[in-house]
């Protein structure tokens, strides 16, 4: 890959995105489905497609198409209404193998992923041998397609990603690159051939005030005026698509990792009556979400249990403390503390662990007065320091072997580890496709 560095700096980008996911969820689900025209979304008289199995989309069913026509255009159509909890566990699955593979990660949605494998330069991997990593990594450990793009900016990452998906030409299927590289030509191809709608931010609504204007492809912004664009569109849209036309895009990738909040949390197949055994599943989400805080080289103010019971109810209870958390003795103390101004209710089927207000973490494990005083967990500090060069080797032995390799007496009790990211709001890149 060649950069032109004089406009902005060569920053080796991933775009990952998973094959009509939803629709790809269901077929995993029930194999039945495979090899059949399936979409997820609404059945009803307004309902659309909120995404198209490859078969539906070879009938010209997509997302956004609107069910109604959708089964007009494909009369054996299996409408599905989706399941998002579902969709969600198995995004979690997703970033936590992209999260393994490389550190600077920005999810835009539940399926689609922005990585920058600059902070890798320790290392200098080739993208492209870490995009295929990750794709192998998706088909044998979750069974699912994804496409990845690996450019110089996110402006070319996806439209690559977008490349090397399957494709449907003339009602046949063209199957996937898988990973595509971008260099110069491609890059001078797109942006010469492609239409103003394949640029991010440009949605049906700016589609058609460029149109208005004459403008439908992309080499017609780079020889616009930008001052002219400017008065149709307003200068800030108007500066960025004239960057994106001529190929400049400097949007950094926003790592996650600059996270809101790490929790954790399970729906228990068996509702649970005993606080004791409520107790003992707050504790195992305490040590995952410690687990998880260190992964990520941060540290809790806060923390906050969540407990919902069978009558749909649920309960929160939030504690801020002096200081930075990132412990399983520590934060398991503060739950089950939380736990006790839950009052007594219907027996509970969801319970999980929250920790929030993040900053980087020091690895000093310091606990203020203020926090010893509350008398939480008087040998908490002691007890963090005995435990520390165990829960390093710990963490290192799961980091080389998987995170499976080996567990500490309260993750043994069960579960896999499925953390879930609270990220800020995110604008969910150009609108009308789901690929
Ligand atoms: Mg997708």
């Amino acid at each position: 890959m060649s950069y032109d560095s004089s406009v902005e700096a060569p920053r080796p980008i991933l775009h990952i995105d998973l094959d009509a996911f939803f629709a790809s969820v269901e077929i995993l689900d029930n194999p039945s489905l495979r090899g059949k025209p399936v979409v997820v979304g609404g059945d009803s008289d307004r309902g659309v497609v909120a995404s198209a199995s490859y078969e539906a989309r070879r009938f010209g069913v997509k997302s956004a198409t609107p069910t109604v026509l959708a089964k007009r255009l494909c009369p054996d159509l299996i409408i599905i209404p989706g399941h998002f909890d579902r969709y969600e566990e198995v995004s979690a699955e997703f970033h936590a193998i992209v999260l393994d593979e490389t550190p600077v990660v920005e999810s835009l949605g539940l399926d689609e992923v922005f990585c920058d494998l600059s902070s890798l330069w320790r290392v200098s991997p080739d993208p492209v041998a870490v995009a295929r990593r990750i794709r192998q990594r998706v088909r044998d450990e979750m069974q699912l397609e994804c496409g990845v793009g690996v450019a110089r900016n996110k402006l070319f990452a996806k439209l690559a990603s977008r490349d090397a998906k399957p494709k449907i030409d003339h009602g046949r299927l063209v199957p996937a690159a898988g990973v595509v590289l971008v260099d110069d030509e491609m890059e001078r191809h797109w942006l010469d051939t492609l239409p103003v709608r394949a640029l991010w931010g440009v949605g049906p609504a700016t589609e058609s005030k460029l149109a208005a204007i004459g403008i439908t492809q992309i080499h017609h912004v780079a020889r616009m005026d930008e001052k002219i664009l400017a008065s149709h569109l307003g200068a800030a849209q108007a500066q960025m698509l004239c960057s994106f036309a001529r190929g400049v895009d400097t949007r950094p990738v926003e790592n996650d990792r600059a996270t809101k909040s790490i929790g954790h949390e399970e729906t228990f197949a068996v509702s649970v009556a005993a606080r004791d055994e409520l107790a003992r599943h707050l504790q195992r989400h305490a040590a995952v979400v410690a687990r998880a805080l260190r992964g990520s080289q941060v540290a809790a103010g806060t923390i906050t249990i969540k407990v919902r019971f069978d009558d749909g109810k649920s309960i929160s209870r939030s504690r801020t403390v002096g200081v930075a958390l990132d412990d399983e003795v520590a934060i398991s103390a503060l739950a089950l503390d939380l736990l006790q101004s839950v009052p007594d209710g219907p027996a509970v089927r969801l319970a999980g662990v929250t920790a929030s207000h993040l900053c980087a973490a020091t690895g000093e494990g310091q606990m203020s007065f203020d926090f010893a005083a509350e008398g939480v967990m008087a040998v908490a500090e002691e007890e963090q320091r005995r435990r520390s060069a165990l829960r390093s080797a710990l963490d290192d032995i799961r980091g080389r072997f998987g995170r499976s390799a080996v567990g500490t007496g309260i993750e043994m009790t069960g579960g896999e580890l499925d953390v879930s990211r609270q990220r800020g709001s995110h604008a969910f890149g150009p609108t009308g496709e789901t690929n």
